[in-house]
């Protein structure tokens, strides 16, 4: 039974909810305090609610930065939902006119708004600054802070100018929140963000309803991924590819094998691309063909596999991708294709760039190829890859557990002198 207390009872009547998801509780009860509170949580674990949550109950507006326009508008649509009050979510970007800025800026004004989001490149304009510092702040809110770091998957150096910026505007306490959880990521999130000594609230990264198997990449790629595809029909899938020629390409050819799939990438234009998006969520489409554009803050919680047609250039990468199955805690399949000249044509791409970056590169393509020729379990790999130790000896689901390669033990060579 939940405790019936003010926070869960604030719960209940903001978002419906009944209990706390892992430890919400902690990390909001931390908030309110007004303590700096650093989250390492897994996609779909609900961040989002402990940054929320707590703006609905403080005085003034939670500044959120967060790093794509269309993660904004559906958290903001979202709050609105909850919210019988106008105005209680905004958010400014770019695709705003000035009419609609100058309402965003009299609900804050009102104090009606609790929440502002923001992407950093909005918070930096010489004209929000002016304005926020004027501006009544409970917190800030940094969502998807491993954007800060070169570690993290999707780097964004705006990310690194958000700690001067809000020394300017005005100091107040700070939440990150992340489902990075590498070790390095998270040093780099506290020194950058100056919240060293941060209350630090992890949870566990692992998934334990995602299966995951790696298969060697052969020239029969094509029709073992129709054939697995055709195998779970009526499931949704994503597919990930590294180019978007090649997304192009095989979402081609599985609408000629009369699968329902549709491309999605970052050169198309953007309507098709929302378009796309959509009829994926709307199952009008089963397959969505993507390059790792597709699925920041996407919320499909059946999506029952997810394949990787290329190996990922991170681990990190990796465990983001296929965390977009099985969010609603049923099966998901996560299978990557895996080929050793793969790495040397991602080691190519590289040369052109910076040698620091080169290096960072390199790295992290040495984990994950050591992930792909690993015999032992792959939780334990992954989750050892974020700083967990996975106790038990069989995972029960993966690859390597249900089929475990022939190994040699020393007892067995003893018993046979
Ligand atoms: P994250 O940002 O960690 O990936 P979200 O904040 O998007 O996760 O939340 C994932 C889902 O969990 C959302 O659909 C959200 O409404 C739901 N959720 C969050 N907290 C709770 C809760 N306490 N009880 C039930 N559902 C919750
Ligand atoms: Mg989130």
């Amino acid at each position: 039974m939940a405790k019936k207390d003010n926070l869960t009872e604030a719960l209940k009547k903001h978002f419906g909810f009944g209990t706390f998801k892992g430890n919400q509780r902690a990390i909001i009860e931390n908030v309110l305090a007004g303590n700096d509170t650093f989250v390492l949580m897994p996609t779909g674990g609900g961040k989002s609610l402990c940054y929320q949550l707590p703006s609905l109950m403080m005085q003034g507006t939670a500044i959120v930065i967060s790093p794509l326009i269309a993660l904004m508008k559906n958290q903001v649509d979202a709050m609105r939902n909850f919210s019988e009050e106008d105005g209680v979510a905004h958010f400014i970007n770019s695709s705003l006119n000035k009419s609609a800025i100058d309402q965003v800026k009299d609900d804050i004004r009102s104090g009606r708004t609790k929440l502002l989001y923001v992407a950093p490149e909005s918070l930096t304009k010489e004209e929000n600054v002016e304005f926020l510092r004027q501006v009544n702040i409970s917190f800030y809110a940094v969502d998807e802070a491993h954007c800060i770091s070169e570690w993290g998957h999707d780097f964004r150096p705006e990310y690194r100018r958000i700690r001067p910026i809000i020394n300017e505007i005005g100091k107040r306490p700070l939440i990150a929140l992340t489902a990075t959880a590498t070790p390095k990521v998270q040093h780099d999130i506290q020194k950058n963000l100056g919240m060293i000594d941060a209350s630090v609230f992890k949870s566990s990264f692992n998934r334990s309803n995602l299966y995951y198997e790696i298969r060697p990449k052969t020239a029969n790629i094509d029709r073992e991924i129709i054939k697995y595809i055709k195998s779970n029909e009526g499931k949704s899938g994503i597919i990930y590819c590294l180019s978007r020629k090649k997304v192009e390409e095989f979402a081609d050819i599985l609408k000629a094998n009369g699968i329902k799939a549709l491309p999605y990438h970052a050169g198309m234009d953007s309507q098709q691309r929302s378009s796309n998006q959509d009829a994926f969520l709307m199952e009008k489409a089963d397959v969505i063909v993507a390059t790792i554009a597709f699925g920041m803050g996407i919320d499909k919680p059946d999506v029952r596999y997810v394949i990787h047609y290329d190996i990922p250039k991170s681990l990190e990468g990796y465990y983001q991708e296929t965390g977009r199955a099985g969010r609603d805690g049923g099966e998901g399949q996560c299978i990557a294709f895996y080929a050793y000249k793969d790495l040397q044509k991602l080691e190519k791409f590289m040369q052109g760039k910076p040698v620091a970056e080169q290096e960072i590169g390199k790295q992290l393509l040495l984990e994950t190829a050591a992930y792909a020729e690993t015999s032992v379990c792959r939780r334990k790999v992954l989750l050892h890859y974020f700083g967990e130790e996975y106790l038990e000896d069989n995972c029960g689901n993966c690859d390597n557990c249900l089929n475990p390669k022939k190994k040699v033990e020393a007892k067995e060579l003893l018993s046979a002198v």
